[in-house]
């Protein structure tokens, strides 16, 4: 099969998505889910390839997979996940300490926690920064 641009960036889409459920979901769940999505074993090899080149090999191996050595409750006090898999859809969203998170949490009517807190904070401090900015611009070019 010819491997075109858009297929590469399928198998880059499922890369991440793996990487996201290897960290949280359960393995059989993930074994199920990647044969559904990729049925020919063939591309079970081509998928190795993209997996590799995103491994940065600049990082000493057990570094890369320390968080396998943590517990659950270690690895979620730990830093923030940049994604998290959302239990219903089995979709990638983005993880606790981003504004998305936050926003999710309070969706749903959670508490945040200190990770989101900081990343609405952060939003907020941006969102005056960028506010006073634009004043002043307007009052400078008047
Ligand atoms: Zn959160």
């Amino acid at each position: 099969m010819e491997l075109t641009d858009a297929r590469v960036a399928e198998l880059e889409r499922i890369a991440f998505q793996f990487a996201a459920r290897v960290r949280t979901c359960d393995p059989e769940d993930n074994r199920r889910w990647l044969v559904e999505l990729l049925p020919d074993p063939h591309d079970w090899f081509r998928l190795n390839f993209v997996l590799a080149a995103a491994v940065p090999e600049d990082r000493p191996w057990s570094e890369m997979t320390r968080w396998t050595h943590q517990t659950k409750e270690e690895r979620e006090s730990a830093v923030p996940l940049a994604f998290a898999i959302d239990p219903a859809s089995g979709r990638v969203m983005k993880g606790c300490g981003t504004p998305a998170a936050a926003r999710r949490h309070k969706e749903r009517g959670e508490d945040l926690d200190p990770a989101c807190r900081d990343a609405i904070r952060a939003e907020n401090r941006l969102k005056k920064r960028r506010y006073r900015a634009k004043a002043t611009a307007q009052l400078v070019t008047r």
